[in-house]
């Protein structure tokens, strides 16, 4: 059976954005594939090193979003990636595959010094796409399920198995990234990426009232002073989530919404308070599930270590390939 490896960063809850890029592609594709599912909480280090004391919980939240929107623990491993040692050695390894210049010119580089504030990058904030080949490779993954700004990132990974490959000897797959239906999700601001770190999101988390909150502040079509005034549905995020997230039923409603908004005969809050109704059925059953795991804790902490033991012995068997490979594998 191929392999699937992904996962985030356990900086917050997991949003919408999340959602399109990614979860939902895991959910559906976890009978076809062997999945594995990692917390990146390495990764954190490289924006937020002072901020380790928050992990914990922020890990436990994000079991809960996985396993609210149906990803099930009987089918996928989810795991904790500072609990493998493995994959830091293989990073090691890998780090020699790749030159200096190849990741300063990776585009997220930039975006993410930009974001968290970060003038000069840390050598692991320059490595990020190393030790994510070394998480990607370890578990032999075929295909990586990630939102657009995530794809440079897998061809890092795609090259340094290739290298690794003629180098030494076949080892690894190479991976491919795919991409989900909407590429990047836009945030509740207008801005190009709902993004955790740019507060311009709606959870997986968030109540109705708490929905219905943030959509009424939305960003639409700045041009458009009057409901009578034409406006504008492309790029207006209220529409491109109605898109997202409106289901079959909902398509002729939301193409006459096109319509109307186009002609200026539709105000902003009606088709808001549309795209309220619609998130809140689309979050309804997360919420749910959400709220049966949250009840059993036990539960949660038991998925992560089962997964982390099952995950840390994939490692272990491809780290000895590896050495085999390398002829580093000096007692046999
Ligand atoms: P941070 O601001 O902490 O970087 P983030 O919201 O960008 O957080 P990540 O944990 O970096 O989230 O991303 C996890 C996965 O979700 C990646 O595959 C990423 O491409 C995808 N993703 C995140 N935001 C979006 C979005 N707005 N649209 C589509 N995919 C997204
Ligand atoms: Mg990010």
């Amino acid at each position: 059976m191929k392999r699937i490896l992904t996962g985030d960063r356990p900086t917050g809850r997991l949003h919408l954005g999340h959602y399109v890029g990614s979860l939902k592609n895991r959910v559906k594709l976890q009978d076809e594939y062997e999945c594995f599912f990692i917390i990146a909480d390495l990764h954190t280090l490289t924006t937020r090193p002072e901020k380790t004391g928050e992990l914990k919980d922020n890990i436990f939240q994000m079991v809960l979003d996985y396993l609210s929107v149906g990803i099930d623990p009987k089918k996928s491993t989810i795991y904790i990636q500072s609990q493998i040692p493995e994959v830091c050695e293989l990073a090691v390894i890998f780090a020699n595959l790749t030159t200096v210049p190849r990741l300063e010119r990776m585009p997220t580089l930039k975006d993410v010094m930009r974001d968290a504030d970060i003038t000069i990058p840390s050598y692991g904030l320059l490595g990020y796409p190393i030790l994510q080949a070394a998480d990607i490779l370890m578990v032999q993954a075929n295909l990586v399920p990630v939102g657009k700004d995530q794809q440079s990132h897998v061809e890092v990974a795609r090259e340094v198995a290739k290298d690794f490959n003629r180098t030494y000897s076949q080892v690894f797959p190479e991976p491919k990234a795919l991409i989900g239906e909407v590429p990047t999700l836009p945030g509740t601001d207008g801005s190009s990426k709902m993004s955790k770190s740019a507060g311009n999101v709606i959870n997986l988390s968030d109540s109705a009232e708490e929905v219905e909150k943030k959509v009424m502040s939305m960003y639409t079509d700045p041009k458009r002073i009057h409901s009578t005034d034409p406006g504008t549905v492309e790029n207006n995020p209220v529409f491109i989530y109605l898109d997202a997230f409106g289901s079959p039923s909902d398509r002729e409603q939301i193409t006459k919404y096109k319509e109307l908004y186009r002609e200026g005969r539709v105000g902003d809050i009606e088709v808001k308070k549309y795209l309220i109704k619609i998130l809140n059925n689309f979050l309804q059953p997360i919420r749910e599930n959400r709220a049966r795991y949250e009840r059993d804790p036990e539960l949660v902490e038991r998925i992560l270590k089962e997964g982390t033991e099952k995950a840390r012995k994939e490692a272990q068997k491809t780290l000895s390939e590896v050495k085999k490979a390398m002829k580093l594998d000096y007692f046999g």
